[in-house]
């Protein structure tokens, strides 16, 4: 192995980067014999309205319980689980058990399911969602599935076609962490998006950074004039809050109101919450 180089041969593998790899290495193989049903869960993060402090609805975002790591991120399994193929048992699971979750909140609130690029190059999402629908009975008006635009970078005309049959079932599509990508605005001709999410990296710095507010007031005005929803991603403080009340963002989700709860604490969130005019802090 590279790091057992002898003397003036030069070192490519940094120890830490050897662990790096080695923990990468166990993670593929533990993700591959995973019992999904058992080690996986599915965690809620709250919607709200910014102007009136309702709840709309959850984000659902996928945990790992692994039996000796403990909680390992989305951030850090995901990638691995896309490059493996294990991200279309993983997805399909979410997506049943997020809409079985959703169907016992009350109407109308919403569920929004992250699905990645490689299960729509996988083939069969249209069904697996149809399955997620059918046997939760949740109303598909009530589903939005979030996607990055990568989605749409890599087979345009197959993917824009999948995209367009879900939306003819009454499914929402929402363009995740726009304004990271690269030619977002093209895309939004393209395809009739429901929903834009402002990019965190946007909503941290719009007290600060002049340039970050202007392109927050860009995105929210885009969307008002197309009418397509626009939610801010990552709201963490209460100035911040104030700032998109006064730009008219229409929803937002971050760790100022809720982190992402487990499953028992949805409940309690929808009886604070749900139907009153409370404001979000
Ligand atoms: P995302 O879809 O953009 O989800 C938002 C992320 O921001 C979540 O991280 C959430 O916990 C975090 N977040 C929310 N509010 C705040 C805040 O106020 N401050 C900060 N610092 N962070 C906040 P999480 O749960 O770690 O997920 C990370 C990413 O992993 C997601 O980004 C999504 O791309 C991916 N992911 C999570 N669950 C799934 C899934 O079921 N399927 C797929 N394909 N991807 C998933
Ligand atoms: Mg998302
Ligand atoms: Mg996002
Ligand atoms: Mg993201």
């Amino acid at each position: 192995r590279a790091k057992r180089s002898s003397k003036g041969v030069v070192r490519f593998f940094e120890p830490e980067m050897d662990v790096q790899v080695s923990t990468r290495r166990s993670l593929e193989m533990d993700l591959r014999s995973a019992d999904i049903a058992s080690q996986f869960e599915a965690h809620f993060q709250p919607i709200l309205s910014v102007q009136s402090g309702i709840l709309c609805g959850f984000e659902a975002l996928m945990r790992w319980r692994h039996p000796s790591r403990g909680m390992v991120s989305p951030m850090e399994f995901i990638p691995i689980a896309e490059e493996t193929g294990q991200i279309d048992r993983l997805g399909r699971w979410m997506l049943h058990e997020a809409c079985r979750q959703a169907a016992s909140w009350p109407d109308p609130l919403m569920v929004a399911i992250n699905v990645s690029p490689v299960q729509f190059r996988s083939g069969g999402l249209l069904e697996v969602i149809e399955d997620a629908l059918r046997l939760s009975g949740l109303a598909p008006e009530r589903l939005e599935i979030e996607i990055t635009e990568s989605v749409i970078l890599d087979d345009s005309a197959a993917n824009l076609a999948l995209l367009r049959q879900l939306r003819e079932r009454g499914v929402r599509i929402a363009l995740d962490d726009f304004g990271t990508g690269y030619s977002s605005l093209h895309y939004l001709k393209q395809f009739p998006f429901n929903r834009l999410k402002i990019d965190r990296s946007f909503v941290r710095e719009i007290d600060n950074s002049p340039e970050s507010l202007a392109i927050v007031r860009a995105i929210i005005g885009l969307g008002a004039s197309l009418g397509i929803d626009t939610t801010a991603e990552g709201v963490e403080t209460a100035a911040q809050l104030e700032r998109l009340r006064a730009e008219q963002c229409g929803e937002l989700q971050g760790f100022l109101f809720s982190p992402p709860v487990a499953s028992e604490n949805v409940a309690g969130i929808i009886g604070a919450y749900f139907g009153e005019e409370k404001r979000v802090a």
